[in-house]
């Protein structure tokens, strides 16, 4: 009997230790460093404005990163301009082409400031902004933290009221680095 138990005891410890062993393989982060492809997509990715303003066609500057890194075209990011171009051309090896002029064109840095005083607090535009720039909870005038906006005018649109201008940064102190 005792034989019996101290058997399935340790069974009951040995599976313990395995499920450990495999959860924390599970939870491990990517790393990076070790996968030529992500280090790539990160490499590409650093060299992009991070402006997040779905231009290139895809949900943000690394999606389009994991795109190049692929294969596809490096000269649709307006915001980057041309020397996003040249800077990925040389990073690839790859042929700088111009501007796919179909994204947009290159702006000067931007910056959006709400009218509060004519919001009405719907939240639409903390929706839409990707990164998380603007604040004001339902009902309540909401604001932009202009060190976090990426002038990527992405709420402007869905502003049910229009109270939201995009206004020339005086410096380029609010352009988030990568
Ligand atoms: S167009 Fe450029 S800045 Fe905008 S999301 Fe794409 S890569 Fe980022
Ligand atoms: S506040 Fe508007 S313009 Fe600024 S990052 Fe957010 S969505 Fe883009
Ligand atoms: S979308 Fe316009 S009205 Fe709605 S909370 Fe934002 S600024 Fe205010």
């Amino acid at each position: 009997m005792l034989l019996i138990m101290l058997s399935a005891t340790f069974a009951l410890g040995a599976l313990g230790v395995g499920c450990g062993l495999l959860l924390r393989r599970l939870n491990r982060p990517t790393d990076t460093a070790n996968d030529p492809g992500e280090a790539l997509i990160e490499q590409i990715n650093a060299c992009l404005p991070q402006t997040q303003c779905g231009q290139c066609g895809h949900p943000g500057c690394r999606p389009y990163a994991a795109a190049i890194a692929e294969g596809e075209a490096i000269n649709r990011c307006p915001p980057g301009g041309e020397d996003t171009i040249i800077v990925l051309a040389d990073l690839l090896g790859r042929e700088p082409l111009p501007m796919d002029a179909e994204r947009g064109e290159q702006k000067p840095p931007m910056l959006a400031v709400i009218r509060e005083d004519e919001c009405i607090g719907c939240t639409k535009c903390i929706i839409a902004c990707p990164v998380d720039a603007i604040i004001g909870a339902s009902k309540y005038m909401h604001t932009v933290i202009a060190s976090e906006c990426t002038g990527c005018e992405l709420c402007v649109e869905p502003c049910p009221v229009d109270c939201i201008d995009m206004v020339a940064m005086q410096n380029d102190a609010t352009v988030r680095a990568g």
